[in-house]
């Protein structure tokens, strides 16, 4: 037992900030995520992301989104201020990437933050930067219309957390996995992956088939693309698309298999199980299918709000869905394997 009673209080909001980005800001990847889907969300046509040193030391994330109003900004740097989400209902149809209102305090609280951002219909911009949560400069600026938002020293005050951080080349690694998840997310967008002077990336925005599947080529590779198949299907208003890689173009472990519920990137074993198991008659038990799968569904059968990362989602009817994506895709694939008629000359 302490000695002396300590009474209970509220914290400061820096404070909760802090906790919070425990949950959110996990690494520089992390970082990224909620940057980029702030843009997206924004209607971004062209992101462009600048990193050094990992993004440890500096993640910039610049976009032509619809911005956020001079007024509003020091609300979107604090706890709970989001412009996705009004009411209770909303809850239950969520179609943006955010709705919490976290991530930007969140960021804040446990770096240096620059944002810089110009509404669509105004005339000027304004910059403001904090340190470790703090106001520390407010000036207009000039700018385009959209919003810069520049991370540098992620975890400086947070010592114990920036030791946490895995060697440069392992936290670049899972920045460019995350980003090839976004790439894959938003076949709309034009994106750009800077690292210092060095273009790490470069999507063009991909509208047509043929532009997405440039896209997915220069993302798994154009082997991959050579060896899957496209595929679309729909029933009752759900609906399944993507590409499956052919049973000979496998892998021996699952790394390269990409998720999405509505857009979303999802870590989600039931998915994971029912491709899998599309595949049982025509693979290796050792052996793991390379795939991209979109699952459509209505949202009020997608609870995203599991988690604050959101990278899990729950379903309603998870018994129903599971089979929908298992049936679907064994079906692409027997039909893939079954023999030709053969093909008589003239
Ligand atoms: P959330 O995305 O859950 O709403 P965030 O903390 O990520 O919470 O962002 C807070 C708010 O700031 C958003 O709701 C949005 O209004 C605004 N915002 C953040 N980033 C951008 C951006 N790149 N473009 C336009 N608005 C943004
Ligand atoms: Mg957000």
């Amino acid at each position: 037992m302490p000695e002396t009673r300590r009474r209970v209080q509220v914290m400061s909001p820096q404070l909760a900030d802090r906790i919070a980005a425990g949950e959110v800001v996990e690494r520089p990847a992390s970082v990224l995520k909620e940057l980029i889907e702030n843009s997206l969300d924004a209607g971004a046509r062209h992101i462009d992301v600048l990193i050094e040193g990992a993004g440890i030391e500096l993640l910039e994330v610049q976009d032509d989104g619809i911005g956020i109003e001079a007024e509003d900004l020091p609300l979107a740097l604090s706890r709970h201020a989001t412009s996705k989400l009004y009411d209770d209902g909303e809850l239950e149809q969520i179609h943006s990437f955010g709705f919490r209102g976290e991530a930007l305090p969140a960021i804040a609280s446990v770096a240096r933050l620059e944002i810089t951002s110009r509404a669509v219909g105004a005339n000027a911009a304004r910059h403001l930067r904090l340190a470790a949560g703090i106001l520390e400069e407010d000036t207009p600026a000039a700018r385009a219309p959209g919003t810069t938002v520049r991370v540098e020293d992620l975890f400086y005050n947070v010592p114990a957390r920036r030791k946490f951080l895995k060697a440069p080349g392992t936290e670049l690694g899972r920045i460019q996995k995350l980003w090839r998840q976004l790439a894959l997310s938003a076949f709309p967008v034009d994106l750009r992956l800077q690292q210092g002077k060095r273009l790490l990336a470069q999507y063009p925005a991909a509208l047509s088939e043929a532009d997405q599947d440039a896209r997915v080529a220069a993302i798994l590779g154009e082997e991959f693309l050579r060896n899957a198949l496209r595929f679309a299907q729909e029933n009752n208003g759900w609906r399944l698309w993507g590409w499956l890689g052919l049973p000979s173009f496998n892998r021996p472990r699952a790394d390269e298999q990409y998720f999405f519920v509505n857009g979303r990137a999802v870590q989600d074993a039931g998915l994971r199980h029912a491709l899998r198991s599309a595949y049982a008659d025509v693979l290796y038990q050792d052996r793991q299918p390379v795939a991209i799968c979109y699952l459509e569904l209505p949202s009020e059968l997608v609870d995203v709000n599991v988690h604050p990362a959101k990278t899990e989602v729950r379903f309603r009817e998870a018994r129903q869905i599971h089979d929908f994506v298992r049936h679907t895709l064994a079906e692409i694939i027997a039909d893939q394997a079954r023999p030709r008629a053969p093909y008589l000359p003239p």
